[in-house]
């Protein structure tokens, strides 16, 4: 059988492709953009032998695409592009334009992950034309990945369940190393309600909240354990309403990453129990995991080792860097126990940033890359 791996790539025509998704900005938040996002990958799609399906309905976010290439019924291969970023509507007319400067190619958005998705979806596109993958691909684009996936992390786990490899398209790093572990996250809301009194005339009166909070921040931050690879953050803040004030409320936002799903549920437990220093304030928590840690499995390690092959024989070396702090939909699906590879998108650096860029010298090798992933993989 003849297969695309070996055939030839247009980076000119695959560059134009990466600028009009990229030149479509698509927030998160921002519905109507991200469904005219979608509306783009549906339009690449046409006339292909795939089958189609648009997911919608959600009041908040946009629609989720579904594509299918291959017949067969079997566990295929499930591949997660995210095509909303942080970016508001703007940075392209603004700060971040889509330009090139040598090997470089900036834009909202193209780093983390559109030029990433472009690649995955351009190969897939060429292996469904010529029939060539040996198991079915379900591709998910989804459009909610940026605020931790609410609304797609249900279909990703129902069809990671139904599939025998995952593949996830964020970012390369450190020169085009692939993601076999990224940490778990936790998110939590505390507040505290004290008792309000002027800070003049009834000092003795008042509780304040924010006292109490500082002392919940103190402790909070305190459970950093670098050696264990656990770290808590108080990100967020906010609270009092003036000066002369004892304050009634305040609210933190904390962010926690766990090397290990144990860790997970220690901290988590430990997080929720915090109790109030004074009893006179109420303290309340909420939130808890959201993406569980993804660590690297046997099957992780198998999985590395054939995307490791078809690197070879593109000519590069394919690495995996040490367990990234940052989380992905790769985390949900991993922690289902199926084989998930991440990184694999465009190599470059700058995501979340107005200096986010790709860089088109890795475009070439890892379409081949994927090509020869969902050629080979069975
Ligand atoms: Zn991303």
């Amino acid at each position: 059988m003849t297969t695309v791996f070996d055939q030839s790539i247009d980076v000119g025509g695959m560059i134009e492709g990466i600028r009009r998704w990229v030149e479509n900005e698509s927030p998160t938040s921002n519905k109507a953009a991200v469904n005219r996002m979608i509306d783009l990958v549906a339009a690449g799609l046409d006339g292909l032998p795939v089958k189609v399906e648009r997911i919608g309905g959600h009041e908040r976010y946009a629609d989720m695409l579904k594509v299918r290439a291959g017949a067969s019924e079997a566990p295929g291969i499930l591949v997660l592009s995210h095509i909303d970023t942080v970016h508001p509507i703007g940075t392209l007319a603004g700060a971040l334009p889509f330009r090139r400067d040598g090997d470089r190619l900036y834009g909202p958005g193209l780093y983390d992950m559109k030029g990433g998705a472009y690649i995955a979806f351009d190969a897939m596109r060429a292996v469904a034309r010529a029939g060539t993958m040996r198991l079915p691909i379900v591709y998910l684009f989804t459009p909610d990945e940026e605020v931790g996936s609410p609304i797609s992390r249900a279909a990703i786990e129902a069809e990671a369940r139904r599939a025998r490899y995952v593949l996830v398209t964020e970012p390369a790093r450190d020169g085009g190393k692939v993601v076999t572990a990224r940490k778990g996250v936790g998110r939590f809301e505390v507040t505290t309600t004290g008792v309000p009194a002027h800070s003049g005339g009834s000092h003795r009166k008042g509780r304040s909240a924010i006292k109490e909070m500082a002392h919940q921040i103190l402790a909070i931050e305190a459970m950093t354990d670098y050696p264990r690879g656990v770290t808590t953050t108080v990100g967020l803040i906010a609270g009092g309403s003036a000066a002369n004030v004892i304050p009634q409320h305040c609210r933190i936002s904390v962010d926690l990453r766990v090397r290990d799903a144990a860790a997970g549920r220690e901290f988590e437990e430990r997080i929720l129990g915090l109790k109030s220093v004074d009893p006179d304030v109420k303290l309340t928590v909420t939130g808890g995991m959201n993406r569980p840690p993804f660590e690297k499995t046997a099957g992780i390690e198998a999985l590395l080792r054939q995307a490791q092959e078809v690197a070879r024989e593109v000519g590069f070396v394919l690495a995996d860097t040490v367990m990234t702090g940052g989380g992905s939909d790769g985390n949900f699906t991993a922690a289902l126990g199926v084989p998930t590879l991440d990184g694999l998108g465009i190599d470059g650096d700058g995501a979340h940033t107005e200096w986010e860029h790709g860089f088109v010298s890795s475009i070439e090798p890892r379409t081949r890359l994927m090509r020869g992933l969902f050629e080979r993989l069975q």
